[in-house]
């Protein structure tokens, strides 16, 4: 069978958010890529996940000149509120560390950075199959597949990004003797709705009470995001959308009574939760980038921004790859450890933010008490408010 071969210095495996920034941003480098996809790309258009953008994700994507849309369709959030058995805190990030997040959802920051790389005239290939990386110790590593018209297609690289989510095929391919996979399970996990209906509150609502944990967001005018603490083995089928907002207007509660607006439910779905790391990131001639290296319970909005600060990291590394001749990895090896830096950081955040806001399973009226003075710590204190704000926002430093 005939092979299609394209060479290129970059390619990468995935065109979510952390592969098509990468592409993009090699790109006014002057690093040529290709990207490779297995979904399509109203797939990845209409599938809703992430919202929340901390502001130096927000700056990658206006300063990049990539044309986002964020500051006209987004909405800058200048801060958020915590409510425990119905007693509400806000924390004003702006006051606290003098930055905000922005609501634009991920399916948004896609579409954003698909139409640039195309309109670019940068190559992806959507909805391809069998995909696999090989030679990974030559100077030549190859990405093989067959394209959406079912033609073996090969791009032979220099260097691969395995940005292919947190399923990722790539991370497999560095040898099990020289990869950790830190990994834990939680034991709860999200139902989240999408509701038809306007916004309940301005900023984002993180409620626990004795029925565990409920989160207010939003998407647009029109449309809501809304999620409750269940267990990962629910059926969405088994709730009713008058049982789902009951158990999210309760763990709200509250007496200043806000009233969830209701309206049709037009998706159900249940997250599981799950931390994750690869160490390192880079093997030979691959590096991960986004969810293929790590992945964060959705608590601490982290998961989209970390795909983006990966990418940050990456580039110069790349560009200094490709600048000595003798291609040596010390510039891969400096990505990895810069961005697990930041990677530890997050997950900490995380972990926290859901351990704090969640039931857990052996709850006893002791640990129900203690995480309440917790929350009394945390947002009773400015110190406690600027820990929150920072973290939440994304670290500067
Ligand atoms: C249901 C859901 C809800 C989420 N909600 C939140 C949230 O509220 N807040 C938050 O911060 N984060 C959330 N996340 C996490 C966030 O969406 C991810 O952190 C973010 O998408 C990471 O971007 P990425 O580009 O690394 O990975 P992805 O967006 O997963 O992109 C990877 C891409 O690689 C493609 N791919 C996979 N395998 C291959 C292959 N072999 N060859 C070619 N392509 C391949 C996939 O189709 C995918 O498009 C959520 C995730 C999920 C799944």
């Amino acid at each position: 069978m005939t092979v299609q071969t394209t060479q290129v210095q970059v390619g990468i495996v995935g065109g979510g958010p952390a592969g098509l920034m990468t592409a993009l941003l090699l790109k006014r480098q002057g690093i040529s890529a290709v990207v490779v996809e297995t979904r399509s790309q109203e797939t990845i258009r209409t599938t809703h996940r992430a919202g929340i953008l901390e502001d130096a994700t927000v700056e990658m994507l206006t300063q990049a000149d990539i044309g986002s849309r964020v500051h006209s369709h987004g909405h800058e959030h200048e801060g958020t509120v915590l409510s425990f058995d119905g007693e509400r805190r806000r924390i004003d990030f702006q006051q606290l560390v003098g930055r905000s997040v922005w609501l634009y959802p991920q399916n948004e920051v896609f579409h954003d950075l698909a139409t640039a790389w195309q309109a670019e005239g940068g190559e992806i290939h959507w909805e391809v199959s069998e995909v696999s990386v090989e030679g990974l110790q030559t100077s030549s590593p190859q990405i093989s597949f067959t394209d959406s018209e079912g033609a073996a297609q090969q791009i032979q690289a220099e260097l691969i990004v395995g940005a292919d989510g947190s399923r990722s095929m790539c991370r497999k391919l560095i040898p099990e003797e020289i990869r950790t996979d830190h990994f834990t399970a939680y034991p709860y996990a999200w139902f989240g709705i999408l509701v038809e209906a306007p916004p309940t509150h301005p900023e984002l609502i993180y409620a626990n009470s004795e029925d565990g944990f409920a989160l207010i967001s939003q998407r647009s005018e029109t449309v809501q995001r809304m999620y409750f603490q269940c267990d990962p083995d629910t059926d969405p089928a088994d709730w009713s959308d008058e049982a789902i907002f009951e158990r999210i207007q309760s763990v709200l509660g509250g007496e200043d009574s806000i009233q969830l607006q209701r309206g049709p439910i037009i998706e159900k779905t249940v997250l599981p939760f799950r931390s994750y790391v690869c160490e390192p990131l880079n093997w030979a001639r691959l590096v991960l980038a986004g969810d293929a290296g790590h992945t964060v319970p959705p608590t601490g909005a982290k998961g989209l921004n970390l795909a983006f600060c990966d990418v940050r990291a990456l580039i110069p590394q790349i560009t200094a790859f490709f600048a000595d001749a003798s291609r040596d990895s010390a510039a891969l090896d400096e990505y990895s450890r810069t961005a697990l830096d930041r990677v530890w950081r997050a997950q900490s955040f995380s972990y926290w933010a859901t351990t704090l806001l969640h039931r857990q399973p052996e709850e006893n009226p002791f640990s129900q008490r203690r995480r309440r003075g917790e929350f009394e710590a945390l947002t009773g204190t400015e110190a406690g408010r600027t820990y929150f704000a920072d973290a939440y926002t994304g670290w500067k430093a």
